[in-house]
């Protein structure tokens, strides 16, 4: 089977699945080719976690794949911000986790020539190595202040299963769930509508069942 084969029949696989839902494809690691494989064969988001990596591949298909949506997934570092804001077809930032890196995002935002979406980070795990915010009433406070943005746009909250787990479809189920009556309850807070970002390859679907807006899929995608 060619590479191309291979991509094209991930995406029959999983397509039919998705509905509403958006397919990410978390293409860290992978090479130039392999996204453009996937470009050609029509998909146009992808994400990395790591901001070099995502400015390095943004400037080299800049002119090869012009409709490309880019996502950042990965832990923000604050001296990465300018950086990452500087990303040619920047579309989203899913992981921004807590209320300092969301003051730097909007005093840092005048470098963008274009709007960027927001995603917030919740903690539903709570494991001590992921980031994410933790209160209800942080995210409301940094929710109004992305609100009243005009080239930052609060798209909605991110989170992760838990990873180390045996159960990983009930813990999955059970911070997802979580996500969504936080989404719900800062929707009613703020009047407006909200995406969730949750589900990778290990549990998408039970972000499926649980009407995730947004799965970032890797190492299926890949393999
Ligand atoms: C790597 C990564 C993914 C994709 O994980 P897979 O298990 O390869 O599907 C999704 N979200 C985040 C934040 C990641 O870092």
């Amino acid at each position: 089977m060619t590479q191309e084969e291979l991509f094209l029949k991930k995406l029959c696989e999983i397509n039919p699945l998705l509905g509403k839902t958006h397919l990410l494809i978390v293409s860290k690691t992978r090479s130039l080719e392999d996204i453009k494989t996937y470009y050609k064969l029509g998909h146009r988001d992808f994400g990395e976690n790591r901001v070099s990596e995502l400015q390095e591949k943004s400037l080299a298909l800049k002119e090869e794949c012009p409709e490309i949506r880019w996502h950042m997934i990965g832990h923000l570092q604050s001296n990465k911000i300018n950086l990452l804001l500087k990303t040619p077809q920047l579309y989203a930032i899913h992981s921004v986790h807590d209320p300092e890196l969301v003051l730097k995002l909007i005093k840092s935002q005048e470098k963008l020539n274009h709007e960027v979406g927001i995603f917030l980070q919740f903690n539903t795990s709570q494991e001590k190595e992921k980031s994410g915010f933790e209160s209800y009433k942080e995210l409301l406070s940094c929710g109004k202040k992305l609100a009243q943005e005009k080239k930052l746009k609060l798209f909605g909250l991110m989170t992760m299963g838990t990873l180390r787990t045996d159960d990983f479809e009930t813990e999955a189920q059970r911070c997802f769930q979580e996500l969504n009556s936080l989404k719900q309850k800062l929707e009613a807070d703020l009047q407006i509508p909200l995406q969730t970002s949750m589900g990778m390859s290990q549990d998408y679907k039970m972000a499926l069942k649980e009407h995730s807006d947004w799965i970032r899929l890797g190492t299926m995608m890949f393999s």
